[in-house]
């Protein structure tokens, strides 16, 4: 019998879905330990500074199952560095669980599921991270949305005019609202929703602006929401 890896884990919780398509949704969340990146404006800098849990996937999924039917996502950190991830991925499908993966968009979703609904990001400028972009994922996004339509969501955390130009102008170039559904998600303190908002309409960017749910809920909470 072929041992499954162990996955490195930060937290596991039951929270709302706070920024996605899924916006509102019951969801249980795998967050799993590090991150191959830095952004300036991290706001789960624990996932990899802090000491993992190593637990077997049978022991996630234990948890899992407590929740019987709704949304589980995988996020980090980054968790397609984890070479349990994928088969975690492939237990929870054979489950018949509705999968939500949260990827910075430096590794490669070829090789993911087109049944996952993958949430890649594009990093702008304001990250610090914008080198960090994997250019093959602009074809992975459109194979898979051959395969299964809306299978991928691509997200921008803007933080400033620079960052929504640079975002305005990756989704012209690469006909991305064709593909995905586009998420813009301001960075909280930095951009205010409204100036945003009064940018996208200006543009008639096919594009939808979300507020991190979660944060509006439990403005005082930092993590496990
Ligand atoms: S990719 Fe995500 S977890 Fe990693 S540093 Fe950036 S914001 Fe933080």
């Amino acid at each position: 019998m072929v041992r499954e890896p162990r996955l490195q884990v930060c937290e596991l919780f039951y929270s709302i879905q706070g920024e996605s398509t899924f916006a509102g949704l019951p969801c249980v969340f795998i967050r799993l330990a590090g991150c191959n990146l830095r952004c300036s404006y991290c706001d789960a800098a624990y996932s990899y500074l802090e000491p993992a849990t190593g637990m077997t996937i049978d022991s996630v999924l234990q948890f899992v199952d407590r929740h019987p039917g709704t949304l589980v996502e995988l996020t980090g950190g980054e968790p397609l560095l984890q070479p349990g991830c994928r088969r975690l991925i492939d237990r929870l499908l054979a489950a018949k669980r509705t999968v939500l993966l949260e990827t910075n968009g430096s590794q490669p979703i070829a090789s993911v599921p087109a049944a996952v609904r993958v949430i890649i990001d594009v990093k702008c400028p304001g990250s610090g991270m914008v080198q960090s972009w994997l250019q093959d994922n602009l074809e992975a996004i459109r194979l898979r949305a051959a395969a299964v339509p809306a299978s991928t969501e691509v997200k921008f955390v803007i933080s400033d005019e620079e960052d929504y130009l640079y975002a305005r102008d990756f989704i012209r170039k690469h006909d991305l609202a064709s593909h995905a559904p586009v998420l813009f998600s301001p960075v909280r303190g930095r951009i205010s929703p409204g100036d945003l908002a009064g940018a996208i309409l200006e543009d008639h960017l096919p594009v939808r602006l979300q507020l991190q749910m979660h944060t509006v809920i439990w403005p005082d909470k930092t993590r496990g929401v």
